[in-house]
């Protein structure tokens, strides 16, 4: 048996998932005839009270639809300095979409009104034209921590205010809903572009949706063809989408009752420095000096578990749908014994 936890994009579908695939009806999705893409477009839209979706191979190819359909080169998007969208995409903003960034540092990730506020350019010629606030629910680089809703319509109103559009990286949206209990249909409005993952948590083997405004549709269905994205019989993908978002979804509260006791195992442990707070699905701890992460995994690997090194001193184990309560329970035995 492996212990998987170096991300939740590792798990593989369910029996009942893969019937769903075999079953699925499908047809050729770029003449826009596949019944199961378009039923699955259609659910995203609906979930999240906008009017249309987009689905798409990966959360990477979703932001950079999103920002590209919301930007113009040489215009400003404002993140968190470790966002996503700047940190993990290889440098596609830049490439992609010909845009400058303005980095905050936020809290644990979740950037503020008043931040927001701040940093967006006067309109002069000298200053990139501010155009996109971007935000990331749940923020991975901070071990998934979220935002309120609440949090969220102060800036999407503010944002309103000034006419700059409003993307969320919503890879793990629905980690965030099931730890805050806010409602997916009130999202859609704060928001011009949203991105959603199928494939972390949700537990489908493949696929993103962008979730946008009717007049961003069209002109995101060109970009993603243009990405080489478009794609033909689909529909045995997006069949795992629909069925994760009809059966994975309640259940990630208990991803992350498994991930609390995880950060609670290993902040006693004398190899690690500090665990960051475990507010979903997201374990990041670091090392103390004299144990490198190269050294850890090689220990953990030894009793076939899997982790992330992080950075030069973390460690990010992440839970999923296939990490379950026997796993947990040898992960912890195996932690409390290392030695360095
Ligand atoms: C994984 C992830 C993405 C990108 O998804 P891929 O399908 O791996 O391209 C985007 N945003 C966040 C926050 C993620 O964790």
């Amino acid at each position: 048996m492996i212990i998987d936890l170096r991300s939740d994009t590792v798990t593989k579908p369910t029996p009942a998932m893969l019937a769903a695939m075999f079953a699925a009806e499908v047809g050729d999705d770029v003449f826009g005839e596949d019944p199961t893409v378009n039923q699955l477009e259609e659910k995203c839209a609906a979930l999240l009270g906008m009017d249309a979706a987009v689905y798409c191979p990966s959360g990477t190819m979703t932001n950079q639809i999103g920002i590209k359909v919301l930007t113009q080169p040489c215009d400003e998007v404002i993140c968190y300095k470790g966002a996503h969208i700047y940190k993990y995409e290889g440098g596609g903003l830049m490439g992609n979409s010909h845009v400058s960034v303005k980095l905050l540092p936020g809290d644990r990730g979740r950037i503020s009104v008043e931040e927001v506020s701040n940093n967006v350019n006067n309109d002069d010629q000298h200053y990139p034209r501010t155009a996109v606030v971007a935000l990331e629910n749940t923020v991975v680089r901070e071990a998934g921590s979220y935002y309120s809703l609440k949090e969220i319509e102060k800036i999407s109103a503010f944002a309103r205010s000034k006419n700059l559009y409003m993307h969320l990286d919503g890879a793990r949206l629905f980690n965030a809903l099931a730890a805050t209990g806010d409602k997916a249909l009130e999202y859609g409005k704060h928001f011009d572009t949203i991105s959603i993952c199928l494939s972390k948590g949700l537990g489908a083997p493949v696929g993103s949706v962008l979730v946008c405004k009717n007049e961003f549709a069209k002109k995101a269905r060109r970009i993603r063809k243009v990405f080489g994205g478009a794609w033909r019989q689909a529909g045995f993908l997006a069949a795992a989408g629909v069925y994760a978002l009809d059966h994975h979804v309640t259940r990630l509260t208990e991803d992350h009752a498994r991930a609390a006791s995880l950060g609670i195992c290993l902040q006693q442990q004398p190899y690690v420095k500090s665990v960051m707070p475990v507010d979903t699905n997201i374990v990041i701890f670091e090392l103390i000096p004299s144990v490198t992460p190269a050294q850890f995994l090689v220990q953990i690997a030894k009793h076939n578990i899997k982790a992330l090194a992080f950075s030069n001193t973390e460690i990010r184990m992440v839970t999923h749908l296939d990490f379950d309560d026997a796993m947990l329970e040898a992960a912890v035995n195996i932690f409390t014994k290392l030695r360095f």
